[in-house]
């Protein structure tokens, strides 16, 4: 039997489309055939086409430096830039309780910024535009992976004929050599194919939404750490480099969440100044707000015999750090490494001596920054004198550490 595809991605969110792009470009002489399956709609092209008043999605990412320059390598970046990505150079972490301050600098550490902070749509529709034009992807899209293996009824055994994966797409099955899950945090697939997960509820929702500021945020972003949780300014620019918008992630208990989700605009904004110490002046919401419960999760195995998963499939982190999508594009370049590697040598890119390295190369770095984020959270959430003491203390101490400081951001930076 011949596969119809060599490698399915399910799931273009911006990690499976950026796999499907990394991976339509591993070998031009002979490239894989590719399917990349998408349950929504794709999404509209026009929004940012020299459209000045082009409203502002509510949902942003923080990217790295390596995820802009992955992005970069697609021929994507310099659209995303033309339209409006705003880089930032300074990086102030408060706690909201005391006096404990941290500031990152881009000049530092010799860079010319600590990352950007752009549009999710946008990077979706520019990754898009990229894959209609690659011949060796079909967008397969709006379409569904229903089923893996279809007739295996025993979720966790997946039956292969040791060559070929069998998917059951809504009208129609395809064999493929593998099968990458990239179906974003609730994954039907890694639960249909039994991968066991850990996972928890933070008891939290994070309210985003994009507002108006009276002062310029002079590509700064700022983060206040409180007990009931963690609130962010990310940095944004209009069209013409206007530079009095930012992003809020403001992440709170639900029944607080609930009622700030509840008042008007303009009780919302007073209390957004009030938890922000005013430090942009009066506030305006330029789009509603929106809420998404939090929760963290990570798989055991990433891989199973012919099948990966990546992003937030495989690892889904609390967003007070923003490296949710930077993770996912790093399981991305180690998975496109590990595969285009393997075939370059004529052998199986499903055997799961290479999955496994993909999973070896991955865990440790998303593990640790799932601890990371854990731990934060935890020693900002309580309010006893003894923990507010020692936080000012442990961030008056990295904030007097230059070159620990310095290695933190590169670090969060994905630079060497
Ligand atoms: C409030 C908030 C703020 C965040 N801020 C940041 C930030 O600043 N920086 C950062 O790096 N990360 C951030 N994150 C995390 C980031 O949004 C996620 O890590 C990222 O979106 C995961 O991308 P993904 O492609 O893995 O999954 P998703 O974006 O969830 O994409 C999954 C895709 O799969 C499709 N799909 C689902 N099921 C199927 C199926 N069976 N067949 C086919 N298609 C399917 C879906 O329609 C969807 O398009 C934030 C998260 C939240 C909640």
């Amino acid at each position: 039997m011949k596969p119809d595809y060599d490698v399915v991605v399910a799931g273009a969110g911006i990690v499976g489309a950026s796999l499907a792009l990394s991976l339509a470009r591993l070998s031009p002489d002979k490239p894989l055939r590719i399917a990349l399956v998408e349950a929504r709609e794709p999404p509209p092209a026009q929004v940012y086409e020299g459209d000045e008043e082009a409203p502002f999605d509510t949902r942003v990412v923080a990217l790295s430096e390596a995820s802009r320059l992955l992005l970069e390598e697609f021929g994507v970046w310099e659209t995303i830039k033309a339209a409006r990505a705003c880089p930032y150079t300074c990086m102030e972490v408060h706690d909201a309780d005391g006096t404990g301050t941290v500031s990152f600098d881009a000049e530092a550490i010799d860079q010319a910024d600590l990352g950007h902070i752009v549009e999710n749509s946008l990077i979706l529709q520019t990754l898009y535009t990229a894959i209609v034009d690659q011949q060796n992807i079909e967008l397969l899209c709006p379409e569904t992976v229903t089923a893996v293996n279809q007739g295996s009824a025993d979720a966790g055994e997946i039956r292969t004929n040791n060559e070929l994966l069998q998917l059951q797409l809504q009208g129609h099955t395809v064999l493929t050599r593998l099968l990458v899950a990239a179906d974003g945090s609730r994954s039907a697939l890694r639960d249909f194919c039994g991968f066991e997960t850990r996972s928890w509820d933070y008891g939290q929702q994070a309210i985003v939404a994009t507002l108006r500021c009276e002062h310029s945020h002079v590509g700064k972003a700022w983060q206040w750490f409180a007990p009931q949780g963690p609130l962010a300014f990310l940095p944004l620019q209009n069209h013409d480099g206007d530079s009095h918008y930012i992003s809020i992630v403001w992440s709170q208990q639900h029944q607080r969440a609930e009622q700030l989700m509840a008042l008007s605009d303009q009780a919302f904004c007073r209390e957004l100044g009030l938890a922000s110490e005013s430090c942009l002046g009066a506030l305006e919401l330029v789009t509603s707000r929106r809420s998404y419960p939090l929760t963290q999760s990570h798989v055991i195995d990433y891989v199973k015999p012919r099948i990966a998963l990546v992003g937030d499939a495989a690892h889904t982190i609390h967003p007070l750090a923003g490296q949710g999508v930077n993770l996912g594009l790093n399981d991305v370049r180690v998975l496109s490494e590990e595969l285009g590697n393997c075939y370059a040598q004529g052998r199986d890119i499903g055997s799961t001596d290479v999955l496994r390295r993909y999973q070896r190369r991955r865990k440790p770095e998303n593990l640790a920054a799932m601890a990371g984020m854990e731990g934060l959270k935890r020693l900002f959430e309580r309010d006893e004198l003894p923990f507010r003491l020692l936080r000012n203390w442990g961030m008056k101490q990295v904030d007097g550490l230059g070159p620990v400081k310095n290695q933190l951001i590169k670090r969060a930076m994905g630079i060497p």
